[in-house]
């Protein structure tokens, strides 16, 4: 499907297959199935033209892209689904998560639009997307808990100990429900640097899911540089970006 010229296309899917054998192999080396590693090509700041090409490419598991900034994600959806309407018949769509951080005004903006929010990180921001559901009648919305598993000042998400309560707090809210946990380690260009981040989320998901008793499936963990240590540390979902669709350019 020629939605971008050609150099620039099979460049495109020469990264995207290099970034799946990163996978493969790192599933492979721990004694994991691809088919339980959801990869999430993050698209913020690339034109619709690239993740249409990057769709009809796609092979094996659900196509998903994750997006930062509402507005820019609201249209690139709908961009992206006339595009493929066109050319493929809108045989089908791909899954879109929601990555970014989310504040609590603009939940309503996000509720019920995206599969999967990854970055729940307030009791008021899971109100708002309960008031969301109700408003619109909207089926359940599926979110991870973002965690501050670096406990960096800056940085959203919960201090882990503080998610237990969270879960606590929230399960009650049919509305809105809590798949498992995120995190975005202290940054460092060593790849290595984020293996005791990465295996602390995993022991507090599997933590969590004692004291809780809810199933908490996934594991959102892993980007460009870090994503093989993140599956050797059981992430079930990874959200790689640059080695997928080359670096951003903020406008
Ligand atoms: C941008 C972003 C990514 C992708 O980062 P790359 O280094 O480009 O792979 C992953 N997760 C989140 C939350 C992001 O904002």
């Amino acid at each position: 499907m020629v939605f971008m010229p050609e150099p620039e296309a099979s460049a495109l899917r020469d990264r995207f297959d290099a970034v799946r054998s990163r996978l493969e192999n790192a599933a492979k080396a721990s004694g994991r199935n691809m088919a339980d590693i959801r990869l999430v090509a993050i698209s913020k700041t690339h034109p619709a033209p690239m993740l249409a090409e990057l769709f009809s490419y796609w092979r094996q598991g659900t196509p998903t892209f994750g997006e930062n900034y509402v507005q820019e994600a609201l249209e690139k959806q709908k961009d992206v689904a006339s595009l493929l309407v066109k050319s493929l018949n809108g045989a089908s769509l791909p899954e879109w998560h929601f990555t970014g951080h989310v504040q609590s005004r603009k939940a309503k903006d996000v509720t019920g639009r995206f599969a999967l929010i990854h970055t729940l990180d307030s009791e008021k921001l899971a109100a708002q997307i309960r008031k969301a559901v109700l408003a619109e009648n909207l089926p359940p919305q599926a979110v991870l808990l973002q965690i501050n598993i670096g406990g960096e000042n800056q940085k959203s998400g919960l201090p882990a100990e503080e998610a237990e309560r969270f879960i606590d707090a929230v399960r009650g809210m049919e509305q809105v429900r809590v798949e498992g946990l995120m995190c975005l380690p202290p940054f460092s260009e060593d790849a290595e640097a984020s293996r005791p981040y990465f295996a602390a989320m995993r022991e507090l998901r599997e933590a969590l899911r004692t004291r809780t008793g809810l199933p908490l499936p996934h594991l959102s963990m892993g980007m460009s540089h870090d994503c093989e240590i993140a599956v050797s540390q059981g992430a079930t979902m990874v959200r790689v970006g640059t080695d997928i669709f080359g670096p951003r350019q903020y406008a």
